[in-house]
Parts: C-alpha cells; sequence; structure tokens
C-alpha cells in the first residue's frame, strides 16, 4: 500500500486525505516534520501560500523537505501548494522549495469573484475532458527545459505541470468526484 502524507497546516488537506483514501492509497495528515518519515509521497494542498509557507518556516520543515526533493521524492503540490513548489513565484517572497523550474504568478486570474470552472484536455489522464476548478489561483508564466506541460486553458496557459517526480495544478483535483489527477499522480508514486 502506498502511503501518501497530506501537509495538514492549512487549506484543503481533508479532501485530499478522502480522495487518496478511495483510491486504495494510505494518506495521512502531516503535521511536523517527523512526520514526513516512512512516506512515499506527499501533497501540498490549496489554501494560502503565504500561511503555509510561515508555518512550513515555523515548524522547521524545509530542511527536511528540501532533502527528500533532491532524492526525487513524488510530491504533488496543487494551488497555494504549486506556488510554494515552484523555483520563481511572482507575487510571493521566501518560503520556495524550488522544486520544480516553473515560474508562477499568484492570484493570477484576479481575486476570490474571478474563481472559475473549466474543461481542460489533459492527455496523460487521456481523452474524456477533466473539469477543473480553480479559486484565486496562480497560473504558469514561464516552465524550464525539463518540465512538461500536462495542461493549458484555452489561451494557451499553462496550468499543470512535471518535472521529475514533482506534480503541479493551479486548480483543486480534490474538490471534484474525478480522481484521474491523483491517480496519476499515484502512478508515479513506487
Ligand atoms: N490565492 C492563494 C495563494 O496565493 C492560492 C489559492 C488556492 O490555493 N486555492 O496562496
Amino acid at each position: 500500500m502506498k502511503r501518501i502524507g497530506v501537509l495538514a497546516l492549512q487549506g484543503a488537506f481533508v479532501e485530499h486525505i478522502v480522495m487518496l483514501r478511495r483510491l486504495g492509497a494510505e494518506a495521512v495528515p502531516v503535521r511536523l516534520p517527523e512526520e514526513l518519515e516512512g512516506l512515499d509521497g506527499l501533497v501540498i494542498p490549496g489554501g494560502e501560500s503565504t500561511t503555509i509557507g510561515k508555518l512550513m518556516h515555523l515548524y522547521g520543515f524545509n530542511a527536511s523537505l528540501q532533502r527528500l526533493l533532491a532524492d526525487r521524492f513524488p510530491v504533488l503540490g496543487t494551488c497555494a501548494g504549486m506556488i510554494l513548489l515552484a523555483k520563481h513565484v511572482i507575487g510571493l517572497k521566501g518560503y520556495s522549495l524550488g522544486a520544480i523550474d516553473i515560474k508562477v504568478r499568484r492570484n493570477a486570474f484576479g481575486r476570490q469573484v474571478d474563481s472559475f470552472e473549466a474543461d481542460l484536455q489533459i492527455p496523460v489522464l487521456g481523452d474524456r475532458l477533466y473539469r477543473a476548478v480553480f479559486i484565486r489561483a496562480p497560473w504558469i508564466e514561464g516552465v524550464g527545459r525539463g518540465v512538461e506541460v500536462l495542461a493549458r486553458l484555452l489561451d494557451g496557459k499553462p496550468v499543470a505541470a512535471r518535472e521529475g517526480n514533482t506534480v503541479v495544478a493551479a486548480f483543486h483535483p480534490e474538490l471534484t468526484g474525478d480522481s484521474r489527477f491523483h491517480n496519476y499522480f499515484l502512478s508515479l508514486v513506487d
């Protein structure tokens, strides 16, 4: 059984745990760095990247997480989680883990009221369109060489990407009944 931690400092962590359990993984909330031990992968959920970043710093997550990430540890970051994993972030100082070579803009679509849903084509999930929920979401403005873009909006803007075992999405795959995105992440976990 795959043991996946979900960073449970703030944000939509419960929904990720539910989704991962539905897919047969052992999903556990992670509130302290010691709880990273023995995991096969980690999810950093959506929420408020400034808050999650500050709490990660406060509880001493950064060093142990950097160590794991340097070792190809599988990690999925959604929305605020994507911001925290990106190498370059416009609109956020400090706290970035730099695990994926992308440039991300926070709150790129506007304010909370500009949240929206969209049907995306995500080739790695198959032909059926994927309904994605964007909540005060970031977008990806630039990707490095080793980065595979997994999904784009109709205007071409990348909103999901992968580099090695790091997967990110600007949307919230835990908020719909469609488990294909988590399934894809689990397929990368040994
Ligand atoms: N706007 C939030 C941030 O910048 C992200 C929103 C989300 O995770 N749904 O951190």
